[in-house]
């Protein structure tokens, strides 16, 4: 059985992670029983989603801080509205996650936690949640 639902961030900054851990265990608690999967998907171009460290903030500001170097904001970019680097580092680390149900629940390793990678906030951006589990 798949349930789908999905939730709204409101991000603050340009360029920001933000952690959305929560949200995903707490769709998965309420709506997945047994074993399964969680898609988590960003509908967005300029935003993307990723599983890495919760547990050092310097962790995540070293992942911001090496996207931006690589990828700097002014380049010979040729689209014309300007964010060609969101685009870029929204396609880096891609639009999606697939992960791991058990017993009802998200799993997860002790450091990993769940991040809505934003590339050219502020912006209101939405989260997509599908989650199919099931015993057995
Ligand atoms: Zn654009």
């Amino acid at each position: 059985m798949m349930q789908r639902g999905e939730f709204s961030i409101r991000t603050r900054s340009r360029v920001e992670f933000v952690d959305i851990t929560s949200r995903v265990a707490e769709f998965v608690r309420k709506c997945a029983a047994g074993k399964g999967m969680v898609h988590v998907f960003v509908p967005h171009t300029t935003a993307a989603v990723t599983v890495n460290e919760n547990a050092d903030p310097d962790v995540t500001a070293d992942i911001l801080a090496y996207l931006e170097e690589a990828v700097p904001r002014k380049g010979a970019y040729r689209h014309v509205e300007g964010n060609s680097d969101a685009h870029i580092k929204a396609s880096m680390l891609g639009c999606s996650q697939l992960l791991p149900i058990e017993d009802g629940r998200l799993v997860l390793g002790t450091w990993q936690g769940i991040y809505f990678c934003e590339f050219d906030g502020p912006r209101s951006r939405k989260v997509i949640v599908t989650a199919g589990a099931g015993e057995g």
